[in-house]
């Protein structure tokens, strides 16, 4: 198995958006109290003191969205000037970032993931639940604030719903002709909508693949990021295009990540609910750092057998928690 240095940090569970793949309208969620949610000090102790020594290098802040938490540019600040720091991400919807995006690349944030599953503003705002009022143009302004800016690289994250918006794969594809962005195509999990997975189901990403190469052509790349994506490019397009598949195929043998929900949850296996461990409650009745760190080194150690062993429990299973809870 790969080496796991890569934390993805839920800052909130709260959304301003309301996916319907995600957090459908009418759906019962318990968002987290404000005093449950991990503070500023007790995220930095845990990388400090629990996550950096025992390896974990990379740090994505997500949610919720993560620039509805309060004091976000400050915490970046903070985790981007820590010495052990190789990289921070952070993934968004992007409807906050016009005004935030220079103070966010001035803390010393450098790559931003943006959700953006439509071109077509009424798909957007049907697949986001926007209550009647548009919230297409104000995020295409983040993304093109985050180009602005000069994040690098800039990813666009789509969820790819049959008979929602897979009419739209060129489109998004063609985005990377001429500009250096990266799209991810992402196979839809049953995670946060089980009936509209069980209604829609899901593309294989070859299937995609095969739709954009009858087009224009489709080369493999070897660029091999962070994550889990397969990486290709349209002949003599700037940008690239990853296929993130994680219902066709099996990569957890490339799995080098771990999650951190908003109140301090640490969860092995985004695919189950196996070995979580609760950092905060141990944090607040004074467990021993050392005994904590002792608790993460155990949780890696068995990594591989929670991954491989209970993966399929996971996928046709159900989930407790949506990719907002958990940490996307
Ligand atoms: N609010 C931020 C955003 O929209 O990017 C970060 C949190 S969001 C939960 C993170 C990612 O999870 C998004 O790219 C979203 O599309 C993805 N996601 C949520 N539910 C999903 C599902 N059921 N299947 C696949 N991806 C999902």
């Amino acid at each position: 198995m790969n080496t796991v240095d890569y934390l993805r940090i839920s800052l909130i569970d709260r959304c301003n958006f309301r996916c319907h793949y995600c957090m459908p309208e009418g759906s019962e969620l318990d968002y987290i109290l404000q005093q449950e949610l991990l503070t500023h000090e007790e995220l930095l102790t845990l990388l400090k003191e629990v996550f950096i020594p025992v390896g974990f290098k990379k740090f994505r802040l997500t949610g919720g969205e993560p620039l509805l938490r309060p004091g976000v540019v400050e915490l970046v600040r903070e985790i981007a000037a820590l010495d052990q720091t190789e990289d921070l991400a952070m993934t968004t919807n992007a409807f906050l970032l016009a005004g935030m995006a220079q103070d966010l690349y001035n803390a010393g944030l450098r790559r931003i993931n943006i959700s953006l599953d439509s071109l077509n503003p009424d798909t957007f705002d049907k697949i986001i639940g926007n209550r009647g009022r548009s919230r297409w143009q104000q995020t295409w302004n983040g993304i093109q604030a985050a180009h602005r800016v000069g994040f690098d690289p800039l990813k666009l994250n789509i969820v790819v719903i049959p008979g929602v918006n897979d009419a739209e794969v060129l489109d998004l594809a063609a985005l990377t002709l001429d500009r250096q962005w990266h799209i991810r195509f992402i196979e839809f999990m049953p995670i946060g909508n089980p009936e509209l997975f069980s209604d829609r189901a899901w593309i294989p990403s070859e299937e995609l693949r095969q739709q954009i190469r009858d087009r224009w052509g489709l080369l493999e790349s070897n660029v091999r990021g962070n994550g889990p994506a397969d990486v290709f490019q349209i002949p003599n397009a700037l940008g690239t295009l990853g296929f993130i598949s994680q219902m066709s195929e099996c990569f957890c043998d490339r799995c080098n990540r771990m999650r951190l929900s908003a109140d301090g949850w640490l969860r092995p296996c985004l695919l189950n609910e196996t070995g979580q461990i609760d950092l905060k409650s141990a944090l607040r009745s004074g467990v021993d750092l050392a005994q904590l760190r002792a608790r993460v080194q155990q949780l890696l150690a068995i990594k591989p057998d929670i991954n491989f062993k209970q993966r399929d429990s996971g996928t046709d299973g159900y989930y407790t928690r949506t990719m907002s809870q958990i940490g996307g």
